[in-house]
């Protein structure tokens, strides 16, 4: 049986130069990075290399990247290292889990939290923010894209409201890296959260944004690494699978934007050509990523149906899978119970073609096709 797997947004499959390169380093390269000695030195250049590639390929300096134990460690350093006392922060109702549960966890400790609602379009409208702010607003989080949605917020705005108004800006970008350009130089971002098992990198490693002059305060107690931020021996062969993967990514990005739209396109056609009933929620999308709702059918139903025909998409995001409930992001976004029921998220990438968007959308004509008779 043919097999597709249509949830880039989950999380995507290895690179395999980025395998190669991190089984010959775990096979050779096996110092203490803090060691003084050459197998120390060795293990240490390996980390400070991903940093330069980290930092060329978003737009910084080397010395304002940490890496972490993945995207959702990254929010949580951010975020519970710059509120250091009883503050009011800014951010959205739809945020990742590791950005939504921090902060209901400072709400418990005494913080007060403004939620903002998605629009139609599923971004967060930046004047709503600067609405919000008060004298005792110490930070923006607001996440880069959305995982459920893929709308993309305008951070270029939100930036530049929260460096007016003096406020630390945090931008969970963990669903950008290789789908949009990001160039740090133009963004008055503060912090920023990266996860490399969303572009073609291994899973388990993620890095950290920390402009020059931002102080956070260290969530673990050990040794010094990472800016003191981030103890513990690090995990040399995923920090440079990170390093290589972005830098593959971001390399050839318009390439593969025009690649990807041009499957999107396809899968449009081929919808049309089958005269199936959707809606595709948001027009300003991440490239690859359709929140699309099938009217009528049953969403948990159509992706187990998919699966067994060997199609992987997801109903909401992977964190939120498991439930029948209507996602929360969708309602947000208001989007009809029913419908949002009737909602998948289908994400393609580049190691697609063509006829993996024919198959997926000739199976998806069929299963729609059995199920309304
Ligand atoms: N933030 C967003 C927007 C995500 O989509 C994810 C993963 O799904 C994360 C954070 C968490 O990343 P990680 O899986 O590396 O912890």
């Amino acid at each position: 049986m043919k097999k597709v797997y249509c949830d880039i947004s989950a999380t995507t499959p290895i690179n395999i130069d980025v395998a190669k390169l991190m089984l010959d380093i775990q096979k050779n390269i096996f110092g203490n990075p803090s060691s003084v000695h050459k197998y120390g030195q060795e293990a240490h250049a390996v980390i400070e290399k991903a940093r330069i590639q980290v930092a060329n390929a978003i737009g910084c300096h080397q010395e304002e990247i940490i890496f972490t134990g993945c995207g959702s460690e990254s929010n949580n350093i951010a975020i519970k290292g710059i509120i250091k006392s009883k503050s009011h922060i800014i951010s959205s109702s739809y945020e990742h889990p590791s950005v939504m549960n921090v902060l209901k966890s400072l709400e418990q400790k005494g913080s007060s939290i403004t939620f903002i609602k998605p629009d139609k379009a599923g971004q967060i409208n930046p004047d709503l923010i600067e609405k919000k702010i008060t004298k005792k607003t110490k930070l923006i989080s607001i996440m880069f894209a959305n995982n459920e949605l893929g709308s993309i917020n305008d951070i270029l705005k939100i930036s530049k409201i929260a460096k007016e108004k003096e406020i630390i800006l945090h931008v969970d970008a963990v669903q950008c890296v290789g789908k949009l350009p990001i160039n740090l130089n133009e963004l008055d971002i503060d912090l920023m959260s990266l996860s490399a098992h969303k572009f073609y990198g291994p899973k388990g490693i993620g890095a950290l944004f920390i402009r020059k002059g931002i102080d956070l305060n260290p969530i673990l107690d050990g040794g010094g690494q990472e800016l003191n931020l981030r103890p513990g021996t690090e995990n040399i062969a995923g920090i440079a699978g990170l390093g290589l993967a972005i830098k593959k990514t971001c390399q050839n990005i318009d390439e593969n934007i025009n690649y990807i739209k041009k499957l999107e396109n396809r899968f449009i056609d081929q919808l049309n050509k089958y005269k199936i009933d959707y809606i595709l929620h948001i027009e300003d999308r991440l490239p690859g990523v359709l929140a699309i709702g099938f009217p009528g059918i049953d969403g948990q139903s159509l992706l187990i149906a998919l699966d067994l025909k060997g199609i992987a998409i997801s109903f909401g995001s992977a964190c939120s899978s498991g439930t029948t409930k209507a996602s929360k992001i969708l309602l947000d976004a208001g989007i009809n119970e029913d419908l949002a029921k009737s909602t998948l998220r289908i994400s393609f990438g580049k190691i697609h073609n063509y006829d993996d968007i024919d198959y997926v959308a000739a199976e998806l004509a069929n299963i729609i096709n059995r199920i309304n008779k």
